[in-house]
This record gives structure tokens, sequence and C-alpha cells, in this order.
């Protein structure tokens, strides 16, 4: 990546709310804000925060399929995650920062330009379950949709209806 790519976090801290940390005590959990954030400003625990917290940068930061400059986590109030998952392979997770975020324009955008290419996207509102869309390649409803262990049971969205939902 050139020197001019280089993204940092600056004043953003929206994972500090969407996800969890486990190995925080008590543990940290996920929609909440870390007691430890103060937001839109630093870690104050910053140099001895989780591993998990240090190991941690969004597709945004990694500059992989999540918009330019301006989208910046704390300013679209989405996190973008791409993970690898079992069988299933590559997803998008767009994680909510504030209520509603999910249903803006560039989400919709984003979920159906993945669903196109073959990928996975998984919505987390801050207030419902998490809901995970699927492309027209995988068609074998008898997959095991325990994704994580402490994730909430997922509402799967089979093609073509997870298409439609966003054309
Ligand atoms: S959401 Fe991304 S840009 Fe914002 S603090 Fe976390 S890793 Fe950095
Ligand atoms: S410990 Fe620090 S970096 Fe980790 S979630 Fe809390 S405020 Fe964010």
């Amino acid at each position: 990546m050139a020197e001019s790519e280089r993204r940092v976090c600056g004043g953003c801290t929206a994972c500090c709310k969407t996800h969890g940390i486990f190995t925080l005590v008590p543990q940290k959990m996920p929609g909440k804000w870390c007691p430890h954030c103060e937001i839109g400003k630093r870690c104050r625990i910053y140099g001895q925060h989780p591993r998990e917290c240090r190991d941690f940068a969004c597709s945004w930061l990694l500059n992989i399929g999540a918009g330019g400059p301006d989208y910046r986590p704390d300013k679209t109030r989405i996190v973008p995650e791409h993970k690898i998952l079992p069988r299933i392979g590559l997803s998008l997770w767009l994680f909510e920062v504030s209520n509603g975020a999910l249903d803006l324009k560039f989400v919709r955008k984003w979920t159906l330009n993945n669903l196109r290419k073959g990928n996975c996207v998984m919505h987390l509102p801050l207030r419902a379950g998490p809901k995970l869309y699927l492309p027209q390649r995988i068609q074998d409803q008898e997959f095991n949709f325990v994704i994580e262990p402490q994730m909430q049971t997922v509402e799967v969205i089979w093609f073509p209806e997870s298409e439609l939902a966003f054309a």
C-alpha cells in the first residue's frame, strides 16, 4: 500500500461500541460502549487494552472494499468487517453503530453488490438479531448456521429473497 493510502483510526472509536470484548473483566458486550472509551477520542487504557482490541482492524481501516476516506465508520455509523466463514467463504459483516444506519442507501448498495459477487452479507442491527443474506451460489440448506458461539440466533435469508430485499 502506498504511504498516501495508509489509513488511521484518528478520532473514530466506533468498534469500541459494536464489538464484544470478551477478555475484558467484566466482559464488554457487543452494541454497548466500552466503559474505557472516551467516545470519539481515545481508549483510556491504551497500551494496556486487550489483545482483541489490538488485533482488530475494520475493513475501512484495511481499505478492503469499504468505501473511500469519507466512509470512516464513525461517519457512516457502520463498522464493516470481512470474515471467512467455514463452508460459506467470504462474508461482509456490517455492524450498526446507531439505530437505523443499516437502512442507509450505501448499505443497500454494498449489500447488493456483494451478493452479486457471490459474497454473503451479515447485518448486525443494534435492536434486533443478526440477518445473514446469502448469494445464489449457496444452495445447501443443511448448513449449520451457528456462526459464533456467543452469537444469538441468526436469521438466514436465502437467494433470491436476499437480493430482492435490496434491489
Ligand atoms: S471502526 Fe475501524 S477505523 Fe474505527 S476505530 Fe475501529 S478499527 Fe479504527
Ligand atoms: S478497551 Fe479500549 S480499545 Fe478496547 S473496546 Fe475498550 S475503549 Fe476500545
